[in-house]
């Protein structure tokens, strides 16, 4: 446990009906007695609401309050936690907080509330990670995912893959002292074998875990006038994804973030903010470049109406160390729009052709459909399929355990020394370790929790 007490608005800047200032450690309690003089005289009781008036050091009232004593363990960070809710503008939540932390408590670095739970045990390493994710999800699926990771299932999951690695360790850590006895290490393999395939069994799901939970960037390339900006709205129309405004970029293209079956897809669109009179530039080469520039997929747009030329072809090109989609867009113009024609380019990457109306929306689910399929390498989520690792970190450590594991099977099975088994073993059981924080440095926790916000 900590002997410092911290607070900070857990609300967000603004205004709003009310504003939270949150504390957290042992004097969190006494700090809200100095702070906070409720209506009806008496000392605060755990879980129970009062409403009164925070007041300044001489006893005047700042604002009229609602507070909340949760007494350790049974809080958010197991220490003794104290909310203290007042009117939401900058005003009274800034003196409340001020008058806080003269009162004896120190402002809480980002993420510390939770960093707290984390260290205090009451959550493990991916449940505190899961509550930035539902802080941030995007999508009702992107929720979900975090929703159930909150809930403890990989967590579960880890620690008993670990467990079942204990007992062959403790074992192969034993025959260390007697390395002349020939032993046989069979009895383990099905242990080790099953462990494997548990964790085979996580990573398999990781890819599309990540996606629906980091989202993916799709660029608009083509000719001028061929309608990627129209194919960009219309996109946005299926459902514009809920997102917090990014502060604007400096390149020559638009991005938007478009929900397509749950999957955060930033539509980056070559829109040219000032039009150029160089004739190569006309074309859009170098926008389409840039906008492709470190997007997942390419959405190659030609002109239905005419056939494609040398532009067409030029930014075609562009696009061949891509997974591509081709869009045949302004079907309403052509005389059979149910045909669509094949790719008039020899893509080495292309995954699929589709003809689209932008103006009238023809078309544009089987392109939201075609992009979230390229984007996961396969069908969407099937409701209720929210036990995916969705997050590079725990990937990463997966795969480590992973390979480690192979290494301890192929040694076992060629009979080399045991402290070589034993090896491999402590780092795959480690790697698992990193994943629940079970096995984490201080860089590590600080990586994560600094990525929060202040007062969560
Ligand atoms: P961009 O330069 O590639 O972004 O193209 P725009 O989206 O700005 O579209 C250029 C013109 O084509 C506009 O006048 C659009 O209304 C029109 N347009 C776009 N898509 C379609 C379509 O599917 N059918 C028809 N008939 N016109 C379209
Ligand atoms: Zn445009």
């Amino acid at each position: 446990m900590h002997d410092d007490t911290i607070a900070a608005i857990a609300t967000p800047p603004g205004e709003g009906g009310i504003g939270v200032v949150r504390l957290s450690g042992p004097q969190a309690y006494t700090i809200a007695q100095a702070v906070f003089r409720p209506l009806h005289p008496g000392p605060l009781r755990p879980h129970r609401l009062r409403y009164g008036y925070v007041v300044d050091a001489s006893g005047a009232p700042i604002d009229e309050a609602l507070c909340t004593y949760m007494r350790a363990p049974r809080s958010f960070t197991r220490e003794d936690v104290v909310e203290i809710s007042c009117h939401g503008g900058a005003l009274p939540v800034q003196m409340t907080l001020a008058r806080v932390l003269a009162a004896g408590a120190r402002l809480a670095r980002p993420g510390e509330f939770t960093l707290r739970a984390f260290l205090n045990g009451r959550i493990d390493l991916t449940q505190a990670e899961a509550t930035l994710d539902v802080i941030r999800a995007q999508t009702t699926a992107g929720l979900a995912l975090a929703q159930a990771q909150l809930g403890g299932w990989l967590a579960q999951e880890v620690r008993d893959l670990r467990a079942q690695l204990l007992e062959p360790l403790a074992y192969l850590t034993a025959l260390i002292d007697f390395p002349e006895d020939e032993v046989p290490h069979q009895e383990y393999l099905p242990a080790l074998q099953t462990s494997l395939e548990g964790v085979e069994r996580l990573l398999a799901g990781a890819a599309q875990g990540i996606v629906y939970r980091q989202g993916a960037r799709a660029a608009l390339v083509g000719r001028p006038n061929v309608g990627k900006s129209s194919l960009l709205n219309a996109l946005l129309r299926v459902q514009r994804a809920i997102v917090t405004p990014i502060p604007g970029t400096t390149r020559d293209t638009l991005e938007e973030t478009a929900n397509l079956d749950g999957i955060p897809v930033v539509l980056i669109d070559t829109a040219g903010i000032r039009e150029s009179h160089d004739p190569v530039e006309q074309l859009g080469v170098e926008r389409s470049r840039q906008a492709l520039a470190g997007a997942d997929l390419a959405l190659l747009v030609l002109d239905a109406t005419v056939p494609p030329g040398p532009a067409d072809r030029v930014i075609a090109e562009l696009t061949y160390d891509k997974p591509t989609i081709l869009i045949w867009n302004k079907q309403d113009v052509v005389h059979n729009p149910d045909l669509v024609a094949p790719s008039p380019f020899e893509h080495p990457h292309l995954l699929g052709v589709v003809a689209t109306t932008a103006t009238t929306g023809a078309g544009i689910d089987t392109l939201s459909h075609s992009i979230s399929r390229a984007l996961l390498g396969g069908a969407p989520l099937g409701a209720g399929a929210a036990h995916l690792v969705s997050s590079p970190r725990h990937r990463d450590a997966l795969q480590r355990a992973a390979d480690h594991l192979r290494a301890v099977l192929a040694s076992c099975a060629q009979g080399v020394t045991v402290d070589l088994v034993a090896g491999d073993l402590t780092v795959a059981l480690n790697a698992l370790g990193e994943i629940t924080g079970e096995a984490v440095g201080e860089d590590l926790l600080d990586t994560i929790f600094t990525r929060f916000c202040i007062g969560k």
